[in-house]
């Protein structure tokens, strides 16, 4: 069968004027920043002058994925076309999309099918220049770095210990390992250097954590560039404030902190806004669109990216502890593909049925069903994204396993369908809402670094627990010395296991995480935990998605997915 790309669905709905949508979502005019005719920001004035009570909060997660990803966005959107058609005020929060990803394997980050969010074109490329402007931020603070060390280095900067990158949007390997400052004495200060794709730049973290602008100046400020001459155990964090950059950076990031409104295909509110990575960051929406949205409706629906070990973890244990948010109910996505995946099957072999490894693939599900239900208290429900590859008996498989462990179930069709396709899931959530629930955190922030993350091995992921490298162990003791004990974990590890070795799949047991390295996000205000290498600048495959795509004459975009 042959199936309408996404961005021939998307360009065959005709949208309504932004005007009219922020008119469903209840915004007044002088909040409305537009940009075009289908796009605009909302001044955050707006959450500090609504008296309006903060609406419901549903978090969007998933299983463990396969590499193309199980359809946690297309799911949200289309979850919040059904509630609409069920005659409920609700609002999408969803991440911005990066170039780098939109040129590369994975494509747009806008939904897919009957569920998307539109101009899927312009979310996809540029948007409204939140990230261009986090780019400046973040290379303002690098111009400032190698300009005080060349003016004399009053801060008694070590260039060798300098851990603030430069960036751009966009997968390029070869700017990875950069040397700079060449080119004699009036040209700088010869170092090594490196670039990160901006998603990864802890502004986007700090941008997206920030609940106003007093607040991102203050994350600002306490973001660590570097370290000072001399021996580790004397050396001090050098920070964004030492270098008073924090004012200027906040001056270029004014309006990208406002949360941008969009619709999705049936004209429901969405709003995007900020997108940092879910391995060295947090990988959610920014705090002010989650607000924003929660303050605008009566149901708010968002998403995580990666696995809810990932993905819901950080979302629940960083995003809504800084935040003071407590979710009314989670949503996790499952997929017979991902499940057969979990179950052994080769991603080359998805496509055939497979009942065997479906029903071995179950306890990934399972896993993280438990850790939301158990661990975090909320109520959940899975959400089976149904693939036009699937057999119906694969799906009643599913279905009648997760009934039968008495796991909430919504076979969800958006992606064929749109609103329509996810109205038995919308029923299902408008219950779940309802329920009163215990919301907990899955550690303290009281107790060591290395306690945090065994809690969270343990907990979480179903471990025995984790071990520090003798470099992580030195890290940590240093982290506290320096007083960042306190912070919540970020960890970055493979999205495609529980564990640290994204070969062990399903469920596995008595396993240990291998902690290599501890940094400090102090302006963001998580230290990240790395289980291995993880890439911070990726490259562009053999064929990039950027060769098929194309404009015509009447500036009119094709071959984006
Ligand atoms: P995630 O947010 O979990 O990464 P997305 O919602 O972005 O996943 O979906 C990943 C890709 O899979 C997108 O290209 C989307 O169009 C496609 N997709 C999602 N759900 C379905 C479905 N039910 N059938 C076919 N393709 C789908
Ligand atoms: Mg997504």
């Amino acid at each position: 069968m042959e199936f309408k790309s996404d961005i021939e669905i998307a360009q065959e709905v005709e949208m309504q004027p932004i005007t009219e949508v922020a008119k469903t979502a209840g915004i007044d005019e002088k909040y409305l920043e537009q940009y075009g005719k289908y796009k605009a920001k909302i001044d955050y004035s707006l959450l500090k002058e609504s008296n309006r009570g903060n609406g419901k909060l549903v978090l969007v997660t998933a299983i463990n994925p396969t590499p193309a990803g199980e359809g946690k966005t297309t799911t949200t959107i289309g979850l919040a076309d059904g509630l609409s058609r069920l005659g409920e005020n609700v609002c999408v929060a969803l991440r911005e999309p990066s170039l780098g990803p939109v040129f590369g394997v994975k494509g747009g980050a806008a939904g897919g099918g009957y569920a998307q969010v539109v101009p899927m074109e312009d979310i996809n490329l540029h948007f409204t220049g939140d990230f261009h402007a986090i780019g400046a931020a973040n290379n303002l603070l690098a111009a400032m770095i190698d300009n005080h060390i060349y003016q004399g280095n009053e801060l008694n900067i070590d260039p060798r210990k300098i851990t603030w990158k430069r960036c751009v949007d966009m997968n390029d390997r070869q700017l990875r390992f950069v040397t700079d400052g060449l080119g004699g004495r009036v040209n700088g200060t010869p170092r090594e250097d490196g670039y990160d794709i901006t998603v990864a730049s802890e502004v986007m973290a700090v941008l997206c954590l920030a609940n106003d602008i007093t607040d991102l100046k203050e994350r600002l400020s306490r973001m660590v560039i570097g370290y000072t001459y001399g021996p580790v155990a004397t050396q001090k964090p050098v920070t964004a404030g030492d270098l008073h950059a924090e004012g200027a950076m906040t001056a270029l990031l004014k309006d990208a902190l406002k949360p941008n409104l969009v619709q999705t295909l049936e004209h429901t509110p969405a709003i995007i806004h900020g997108g940092p990575f879910a391995n060295i960051a947090h990988g959610c929406n920014s705090v002010t669109a989650t607000k924003m949205a929660m303050k605008l409706a009566d149901i708010a629906i968002t998403e995580a990216g990666f696995g809810a070990d990932l993905g819901a973890e950080k979302f629940l244990d960083i995003k809504c502890r800084m935040a003071d948010l407590k979710p009314n109910a989670v949503v996790v996505v499952a997929t017979v593909r991902a499940l057969k995946y979990n179950g052994g099957v080769a991603k080359a072999d998805l496509g055939a049925e497979n009942l065997e490894a479906l029903e071995k693939g179950l306890p990934n599900l399972l896993k993280h069903v438990d850790n939301i239900k158990n661990v975090y208290k909320l109520p959940c429900v899975v959400a089976i994204n149904r693939f036009p590859t699937d057999t119906e008996a694969e799906l009643k498989l599913v279905e009648d396993k997760c009934k039968e462990l008495g796991v909430n179930v919504a076979l969800s069709e958006v992606w064929a369908k749109g609103g329509e396709g996810g109205i038995t899931l919308a029923k299902e959530v408008l219950r779940l809402v309802e329920e009163p629930n215990d919301f907990s955190f899955s550690y303290e922030l009281e107790g060591s670094i290395e306690e945090k993350i065994d809690t969270i091995v343990k907990r979480v992921y179903g471990g025995k627990g984790v071990v520090l490298t003798p470099q992580a162990k030195k890290q940590a003791d240093q982290l506290t010395a320096q007083g960042f004990g306190n912070m919540p974990i970020c960890v970055a590890k493979t999205q495609y296991s529980l564990t640290d070795d994204q070969t062990k799949l399903g469920a596995p047991k008595d396993f240990e995480i291998t902690v290599r390295n501890l940094k400090v996000s102090a302006g963001a205000g998580f230290i990240v935990a790395l289980t291995g290498d993880i890439m911070t600048m990726p490259g562009l495959p053999k064929v990039p998605a950027a060769v098929k795509i194309d404009v015509d004459e009447n500036g009119k975009i094709s071959g984006l997915f």
